[in-house]
């Protein structure tokens, strides 16, 4: 019997296994987690593939698929899914997201213990639909943090979570991930440009971010 076999996969549910674990290795290669912290999902028609709790990236494997119905009860595998399934599950149910990616990125956490929402100093604040907003804090896997996500997603694909992290969806993994990845990085200029004393960064208006917007409908090759 062959690995896919044994534990149900189809075809399908293999190749976005694969994916989904080279998304989460790549999250603590790049350094937006440490250890084990955050967590990835992609779903998969009705179902969502996500990543277990307290498990190394690096010991997932092909056999290893943790896939739950949209109601969070567990379809495939053994291992436990993450202790955020709330936040997952609730993202899919009220966007969307093909997939959805957390981290305790660090310029994104610290950011969300200074301000509200994180202030437009870039033109990608476009790409993620607007000022980035801070969710309150809540104890992480409640679905309480799940609630307070849900309000700051509203018009965004991200947010971040007060004195915890950072949330975004996408398409695709590859998108969820580049939205991570950008947000980390304006998070980084934003208290680059801020800590300089005497000067205060200067801030892109709704009209700036509109024609942003608009203008990234065409970018790179085309659709
Ligand atoms: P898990 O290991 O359960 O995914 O938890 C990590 C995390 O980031 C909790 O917020
Ligand atoms: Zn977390």
């Amino acid at each position: 019997m062959t690995e896919q076999e044994q534990t149900g996969d189809t075809p399908e549910l293999a190749r976005a296994w694969g994916e989904l674990v080279r998304t989460a290795r790549r999250t603590a290669d790049t350094g937006l987690v440490v250890g084990t912290s955050g967590n990835v999902s992609v779903r998969v028609g009705e179902l969502v593939l996500i990543t277990p709790s307290g498990v190394p990236y690096d010991r997932l494997g092909a056999g290893d698929t943790v896939a739950v119905d949209l109601d969070g009860r567990q379809v495939i595998g053994e291992l436990r899914p993450t202790s955020e399934l709330p936040l997952h599950l609730a993202v899919y149910r009220s966007t969307p997201a093909g997939a959805v990616v957390h981290t305790h990125a660090l310029h994104a956490t610290a950011v969300s213990t200074l301000v509200p929402e994180l202030p437009p100093v870039h033109y990608m604040t476009a790409d993620l639909g607007g000022s980035v907003r801070v969710a309150p804090y809540a104890l992480y896997g409640t679905p309480e943090l799940a609630a307070h996500m849900l309000d700051a997603l509203r018009g965004r694909t991200a947010c971040l979570l007060q004195n915890h992290g950072a949330v975004t969806y996408g398409d695709t993994l590859g998108q969820a991930y580049d939205r991570t990845a950008q947000l980390e990085w304006m998070s980084r200029l934003w208290l680059t440009a801020h800590s300089v004393p005497g000067l205060t960064p200067s801030l892109l208006g709704p009209a700036d971010l509109a024609a942003a917007e608009q203008q990234l409908k065409g970018y790179g090759q085309g659709r």
